[in-house]
């Protein structure tokens, strides 16, 4: 899909004018890729961010996972039985919380529509592609940085993802699934629960209890802080010549017929003749007042932080099906997190829901019990999509503006290779990227 082509020109001649002023909305993981990989073709390019610095939204303490062979939507069709079984507890996984608000059932409406096994399938390769340039483009990132003289440390742990299941369908059913990426060239080995535990052993104690009935394991994919790395890519981007101006809200993209012009800030106008959101769930509020709809809804999780156990704390990242969480280990803390809720904006700390992912941390790695008195609570708000794949792309009929949005469940996974597809698409006329099934209006 990424292979250059030329199909949108006339007569032989690409039709990209690369612009003279970029400015990207937002510093998560996403936007801060974007601004890295504008400012390295050679555009001047203003790093927009109402936080104080970059990775202080959803991107702040996220489960950590670089999980390409994981890459299937969220939507699926045991999601629908999911959420009626756990309706009403305040420690369910899956939660859903009407609102008076026909957003969330729009959006609702086509998620459903998405959970059959067919629509989960179709999105697993361009998911997957996005995230394997992910992988290309961290290892680039890492030696650039270096070579610029600030090593890129985000902890990152290359040990790979075991996925972990508690009973043999389940994971029969995951096997199947994997068959579609094993067929696009990753390997994953279903291991035993002895074979689990010798490969991580921080899970020894799990496997005697018998909470493991086998595992699925994805050596090639790794785990990494993607707060440290958000801030780690805007400094890179700094040094590379970007304008950073945190603190500062964008209120509105301005345009003059149907072109950008620039962006009305909390600190006045910036001119520029191109626009990325990457504003993570806030995108929907700036393409509303063109009558554009984003189809981005948040989704509610949680995640729990603690130092890491002295001796057995698991270097493996893991993710634990029957619990539903994902457990990483970064640097000298461990990080678990979990729980989805489509229950609107609302970003209230809730004590049992935050307290569920550090008890079921403890359900399946015992020995982080000593530590539960300095586990730090987070929630964050995933920009999702109802398909599970982002939005990439040029905003249809406004000239100059683009959205890179929406990437969910997986924009530590996906965010760094969609920002390099959407540099490629705005700057580079030779080898236009087709991001077809990313666009904005596929919906
Ligand atoms: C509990 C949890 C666990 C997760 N685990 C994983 C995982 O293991 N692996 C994985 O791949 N993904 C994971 N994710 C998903 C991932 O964290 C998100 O998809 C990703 O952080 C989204 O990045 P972003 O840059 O789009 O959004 P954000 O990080 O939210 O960045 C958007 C930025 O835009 C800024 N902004 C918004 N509006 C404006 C405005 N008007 N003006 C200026 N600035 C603005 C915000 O302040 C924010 O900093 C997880 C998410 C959660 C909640």
């Amino acid at each position: 899909m990424f292979e250059p082509h030329r199909g949108r020109s006339l007569q032989g001649v690409t039709q990209v004018k690369v612009p003279r002023s970029v400015i990207v909305i937002g510093a998560g993981i996403v936007g801060a890729s974007t601004a890295y990989e504008l400012a390295l073709r050679g555009v001047a390019v203003t790093l927009i961010e109402a936080r104080g610095g970059a990775g202080l939204g959803t991107s702040y303490a996220n489960g950590g996972q670089l999980s390409a062979c994981e890459v299937a939507p969220w939507a699926g069709p045991e999601i629908p039985g999911l959420i009626l079984r756990w309706l009403g507890r305040d420690d369910a996984p899956f939660r859903l919380r009407p609102k008076m608000d026909p957003e969330q059932w729009l959006w609702l409406l086509r998620f459903l529509m998405r959970c059959r096994a067919s629509a989960r399938a179709e999105r697993i390769p361009p998911n997957l592609e996005i995230a394997l340039l992910t992988r290309a483009r961290l290892a680039a990132y890492e030696r650039e940085i270096a070579a610029a003289g600030t090593p890129l440390d985000f902890q990152r742990k290359e040990k790979g993802i075991l996925r972990i299941f508690r009973d043999m369908h389940a994971l029969k059913d995951a096997e199947k699934e994997s068959a579609i990426i094993t067929r696009l060239g990753l390997e994953q080995k279903v291991l035993t629960p002895g074979e689990c535990a010798a490969l991580e052993p921080a899970l020894a104690s799990a496997m005697q209890r018998g909470d493991i009935a086998g595992g699925l394991y994805a050596a090639s994919d790794s785990s990494g802080d993607a707060h440290l790395f958000s801030r780690g890519i805007a400094d890179g981007a700094a040094r590379l010549g970007v304008t950073i101006m945190n603190g500062t809200n964008a209120t509105r993209i301005l345009t003059d017929s149907e072109a950008v012009r620039g962006v009305e800030t909390s600190q006045g106008v910036i001119d520029a003749d191109t626009v990325v959101i990457a504003a993570g769930t806030e995108t929907r509020a700036l393409l509303a007042p063109f009558g554009i709809r984003s189809w981005i809804y948040p989704l509610k999780g949680y995640s729990v932080t603690l130092p890491a156990p002295e001796g057995n704390a698991p270097e493996v990242s893991i993710t634990d099906e029957a619990r539903k969480i994902v457990i990483s280990r970064l640097g000298d803390r461990i990080r678990a997190a979990g729980q989805a809720e489509v229950g609107g904006y609302d970003l209230t700390l809730e004590g049992a829901r935050a307290r569920s992912v550090l008890d079921a941390l403890e359900g399946v790695l015992p020995q982080t019990g000593p530590q539960r008195g300095a586990a730090e609570f987070w929630c964050g708000l995933r920009p999702m999509t109802p398909d599970g794949s982002p939005m990439i792309g040029a905003v249809p009929g406004i000239e100059g503006l683009f959205v890179n949005s929406g990437h969910g469940t997986l924009g530590w996974t996906l965010g760094p290779g969609s920002a390099a597809a959407l540099a490629s698409l705005i700057c580079d006329a030779a080898s236009q990227p087709d991001l077809s099934p990313f666009s904005i209006n596929r919906f």
